[in-house]
């Protein structure tokens, strides 16, 4: 399946595995609220890798945790929209329902894999209560399974690892681990929250190379939460790039990458190593994300843009580029004409 055949899933019928619609959540603070997500629509297709991208602050991980419903249920609001995995309204399901769709049909992986694994219990234990939990295999048969998976992760010695506590093992290694128990039970759907941040690079190219090999063989869909552009550019087949807790460009990553539409998205790129002659110093977005509590009317990335003009007071629509590849900017300056390809902002 192309790219581009996979962006137009939705347009030819596919139902995604993931639908976030117009979600806006409000985390009450004291004497302020700080608005988490303001109107956020993405979705992912059956086994596409979808990418999403922001700073801190831009509300890519609560994304990420909202839909497994992974926050603590009391520190946030809905204010609007809603979101589904495989067509069950995740906002409103029941505990015991939330249990059946966290393993089964989608999966976590987070950043740093000892906050997910006990450090108290070894490796073998810990997929063991998963695979039973989910798949109500004997024991004998449920390490069978667990050895397999920690195999075809390319794991040399699984009976070693099995036998390991968390601590024991590299950070690679647990993420393979992680790897290996966010498959075990077949998901249709991925997470993966900054999964290789910890990692050094040549571990986290490995580690990223063995999560796509993984999800393409079993046809996994993959939401990718990441803050590194040259990651996206690699791994993913579509991008959202947020900001301010919205969606402010979305489209098929080669797209995206060639030819973006936004200044926050062209800032960055501008940041890629890629995009810098020898000796000059790579760049960086000027200014700050705006506080949460008080966001600016209009356009939220006016104070960082180069491009800022008086209509930015009012707030820019998500604009159709290519309807169907679903490629869309939130900037009044979308259009193609009012950016060269060389032109970046300063
Ligand atoms: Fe910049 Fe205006 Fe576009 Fe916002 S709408 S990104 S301020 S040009």
């Amino acid at each position: 399946m192309t790219m581009h055949a996979q962006a137009s899933n939705s347009v030819l019928g596919t139902s995604p595995v993931l639908t976030i619609d117009n979600l806006s959540i409000e985390f009450p603070a004291y004497k302020s609220t700080v608005k988490a997500l303001n109107g956020v629509s993405l979705h992912v297709n059956p086994g596409e890798i979808v990418g999403v991208i922001g700073e801190s602050g831009s509300g890519k991980s609560v994304t990420a945790m909202l839909s497994l419903r992974l926050l603590p249920e009391r520190a946030y609001q809905v204010k609007s929209g809603s979101l589904s995995i495989l067509g069950r309204d995740m906002l409103s399901a029941r505990e015991k329902d939330l249990l059946k769709v966290r393993g089964r049909d989608a999966a976590m992986i987070f950043q740093e894999p000892m906050t997910a694994l006990n450090p108290t219990r070894r490796i073998g234990r810990q997929m063991l209560d998963v695979i039973i939990h989910h798949q109500q295999l004997s024991k004998t048969d449920a390490r069978a399974k667990a050895v397999a998976l920690l195999r075809d992760m390319h794991i040399a010695d699984p009976e070693q690892v099995m036998n390991s506590y968390p601590f024991e093992l590299s950070g690679g290694m647990r993420q393979r681990v992680m790897i290996a128990l966010a498959f075990s039970c077949d998901p249709q759907l991925l997470i993966a929250d900054e999964p290789t941040t910890a990692l050094d690079v040549t571990v986290q190219r490995q580690v990223l190379l063995l999560l796509r090999e993984k999800a393409r063989e079993r046809g996994t869909a993959i939401l990718l939460i990441t803050h590194d552009m040259a990651l996206v550019s690699q791994f993913c087949d579509r991008v959202y790039v947020m900001y301010t807790g919205a969606v402010v460009e979305q489209g098929v990553t080669s797209q995206v990458m060639a030819d973006p539409r936004h200044p926050y998205t062209r800032g960055l790129l501008s940041g890629l190593p890629e995009q810098v002659e020898p000796g000059q110093d790579l760049m960086t977005i000027p200014g700050q994300v705006p506080n949460l509590s008080a966001l600016p009317e209009g356009c939220t990335f006016r104070d960082r843009c180069a491009y800022a003009m008086p209509k930015c007071l009012q707030r820019p629509p998500m604009q159709v580029i290519d309807a169907v590849a679903d490629r869309k900017s939130a900037c009044w300056l979308s259009e193609p004409s009012h950016f060269s390809a060389q032109e970046m902002p300063s």
